[in-house]
């Protein structure tokens, strides 16, 4: 019998955002991607439908030229997600159904991979006794029971093809499986659940609520919890998704995951091989792995009857994604929990503030943590101020109590974390004559000094520049850098402290898969004694041995112009010092700062999360920020700057008139250059809103959609986590 596919082609166009009917057979299954005539050529779709019959006259109906699957590669329930997704955020839906694979399926530049595996026919004849090369390889395979055919081939040369012939060696295609950290397993034991921890999985599985927030100090055992839940899920007979906010920390949360559940556990990442990515998302969709660990994109694993859905460090600002189309990954999660019936556990030691007032408002289930594994106690944190070190002629950048504590850290055989925001050498190379600045010549921002390499970097297109011998303005030659960064403060650290053994981590240190890990496992090791590292050694690890933290210099991210500066400051010194003395041996917290009057680092000094809720929601609600209002920004980027304006009043127009017919709606609403106006040769203008009602953002979107401009692109972000 004829049946129909509607079919969605693999061209992320407006103009061919729409269903196409093509004939096919009975095999066909909506999900599978399959290969059709288009136009003049050919073009590879996804089957969202099929159905028996059609409106298309039969004249003009085309049919299926080839099905790329024998299992669809996108399930019932990613299909319904993809619609919903594509919905929301006004997108074409070949764009959205692309996050449902990975990149390397679409391209078809890799595929499952086998290997020949040889063995000796039960009931083979004899081999000639002069064929010595043929019996050495009988003799082995008698030993080894089966072999790799590569490796026989190198060993035995055309022995193994005369014994095939004779049937003496029998051959077999076998399925690999390329495994990411080849096989490595980290360590996890079973543990028996601390009363908190007990009642966080009880109060889990007793709510009629969707979402469960955890909020648990650091080292309050959330991964515990986590892992006790998703062990009962799989027990159940489903499967779950646990994601973390960064690619850094998968490998050691993976760890974890295999010790406990083996291969059952399957990551995905950007940072693995093609080979391993589609790999292990294959294993997921065959359901051999039925555990899904990784960062935001993770949330589109291929799992069918999902038991339950972490999303671990809920406050991250990695979990917006930043590329088209941009979502959340909680908003994609919770529509998972709700078409899989199963919950959503969020947790943090620092919840967003958001979050928090829609658990407290009853909207989600609100469980703490309030107490470290064994009643540790939190370290004590030190506000040192920066301003009399200076007075007293220190300029190093290294308080006098924060060298005392890290010689004694030291000396104790303790290792150390130091914190501080820069990556680099310094800030940027400024000329004392002139006042000049060295920018970027394709971004509107200034250059960071690497001395390593002895150029000028920019931190936003990552292009490099050659140090300047004297000042390009005025011709001067008294250079000077100012500020600091992860680089220099190793430098310094290195004349302090000539025997300590020192590891940096930062953007510049970790690329590749296995960056992050290996620097992650070196000082886990204790191969080094300090780390020192921008955002990312914030991030959730777990070395016992640390007992001393250092904050350089906690004031820089209260000094951007974001309404969520208090809250990432607060959120970044309560994470940073939460690496400190997780283990017997209590720990400490340097935190230098030049404004130590400053109440959020008064609240983070005290770990006081409610004492600090309280305010923020209190300035929020009087000043008409998240979460009483939604900022919306459309962003208009183009690299002609006549045509990105043109762009720009045609898009300001139409949500003018929005504007003007809904004006109620809006707290704020204007035109602007984007506070950098230029990234990557791209000029950079938004219309910024401030909305009382979110009823209006489909009509945002709507507008946005509407228009196609040909080298300009325009796209909306949500309250987005960096509004620079
Ligand atoms: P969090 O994620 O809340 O910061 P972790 O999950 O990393 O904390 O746990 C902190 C430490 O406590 C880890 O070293 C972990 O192995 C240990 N731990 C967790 N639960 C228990 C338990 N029930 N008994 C003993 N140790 C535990
Ligand atoms: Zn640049």
């Amino acid at each position: 019998m004829n049946m129909y596919a509607e079919v969605i082609v693999d061209i992320a166009h407006s103009d061919v955002d729409k269903i196409f009917d093509y004939a096919c057979g009975e095999e066909m299954r909506p999900g599978m991607r399959v290969v059709v005539p288009f136009g003049r050529g050919v073009t590879t779709g996804f089957v969202m439908r099929v159905k028996p019959t059609t409106d298309v006259p039969p004249e003009k109906i085309k049919r299926v030229l080839r099905t790329e699957d024998t299992l669809p590669a996108l399930t019932a329930e990613s299909l319904c997600l993809a619609e919903a997704v594509t919905s929301r955020y006004r997108v074409p839906m070949a764009l959205t159904l692309r996050l449902f694979l990975p990149a390397e399926m679409r391209t078809g530049k890799v595929s499952t991979r086998y290997r020949t595996v040889c063995r000796l026919a039960e009931n083979a004849g004899p081999v000639s006794p002069r064929a010595k090369a043929q019996l050495a390889l009988v003799e082995y395979l008698a030993e080894a029971g089966e072999a790799d055919s590569a490796l026989l081939r190198e060993r035995f040369g055309g022995a193994l093809k005369a014994l095939k012939e004779k049937g003496i060696v029998l051959s077999e295609k076998r399925r690999v499986f390329r495994d990411p950290y080849q096989g490595e397993t980290g360590q996890n034991s079973v543990k028996n659940l601390t009363p908190f921890q007990q009642n966080a999985v009880e109060t889990v599985n007793r709510t009629d609520k969707t979402v469960i927030l955890i909020h648990g100090v650091t080292g309050s055992g959330k991964t515990e919890v986590y892992l006790s839940l998703i062990a009962d899920t799989l027990k159940a007979g489903k499967t779950a998704v646990f994601l973390v906010p960064e690619i850094s920390l998968t490998p050691q949360m993976l760890m974890q995951l295999r010790a406990r559940f083996g291969s059952s556990a399957a990551i995905l990442h950007s940072g693995l091989s093609a080979g391993e990515r589609f790999d292990e998302w294959m294993r997921l969709r065959e359901g051999t792995a039925r555990i899904a660990v990784g960062a935001r994109s993770a949330v589109f694993a291929p799992l069918e009857n999902v038991g339950i859905i972490v999303l671990d460090e809920e406050h991250d600002g990695s979990y917006s994604s930043e590329s088209s189309p941009r979502y959340n990954t909680f908003d994609i999660a919770l529509l998972r929990a709700r078409y899989n019936h199963c919950k959503l556990v969020l947790g943090s030691a620092t919840p967003s503030v958001e979050t928090y007032k829609r658990a407290k408002d009853g909207e989600f289930e609100l469980v703490s943590m309030p107490e470290r594994i064994n009643a540790r106690p939190m370290p004590e944190v030190r506000i040192v101020d920066m301003r009399r070190e200076v007075r007293r002629g220190n300029v190093t950048g290294f308080s006098t109590e924060l060298r005392q504590k890290l010689s004694q850290c030291l000396e104790r055989g303790n290792q150390a974390i130091l914190f501080l925001n820069r990556r680099g050498y310094s800030q940027t190379v400024i000329c004392r004559d002139c006042g000049y600045v060295a920018k970027c010549e394709s971004c509107d921002v200034s250059l960071t000094y690497h001395s390593d390499e002895n150029c000028l970097k920019c931190h936003y297109c990552g292009a490099r520049y050659r140090m300047p011998p004297a000042c390009p303005e005025c011709g001067g030659k008294h250079l000077g850098y100012v500020g600091t960064g992860t680089q220099r403060v190793v430098g310094d650290l290195r004349k302090m402290y000539p025997a300590a053994r020192i590891l940096r981590m930062d953007v510049d240190t970790t690329s590749g898969k296995e960056g992050h890990h290996r620097i992650l496992k070196q000082f886990a090791a204790h191969e080094a004694d300090i780390l020192v590292g921008t955002q990312m050694v914030a991030k959730g690890h777990d070395f016992p041995q640390v007992t001393l933290v250092g904050i350089l210099d906690a004031d820089m991210s209260l000094h951007f112009a974001d309404f969520r500066s208090g809250e990432r400051t607060f959120q970044l010194v309560t994470q940073v010092a939460g690496r400190s003395g997780r283990a017997q041996e209590p720990g400490e917290v340097v935190l230098q700062t030049y404004d130590p009057e400053n109440y959020i680092l008064r609240f983070a000094a005290n770990y006081d999360y409610e004492g600090f809720y309280a305010h923020e929601i209190s300035m929020r609600a009087a000043t008409m920020f998240p979460p009483f209002a939604k900022i919306v920004r459309v962003m208009v980027t183009g690299e002609d700057e006549q045509e990105t304006l043109s762009a720009l009043k045609c898009v300001y127009e139409k949500l003018n008139r929005l504007y003007t017919s809904e004006p109620d709606a809006f707290l704020f609403f204007n035109r602007m250059h984007s506070p950098i106006k230029r990234i990557q040769n791209k000029f950079r203008y938004q219309v910024l809103m401030r909305l009382a009602d979110s009823r209006v953002l489909k009509d945002v979107y709507a507008a946005c959609a509407e228009e196609h401009f040909k080298n300009v692109l325009v796209y909306v972000e949500e309250n987005p986590a960096n509004l620079s």
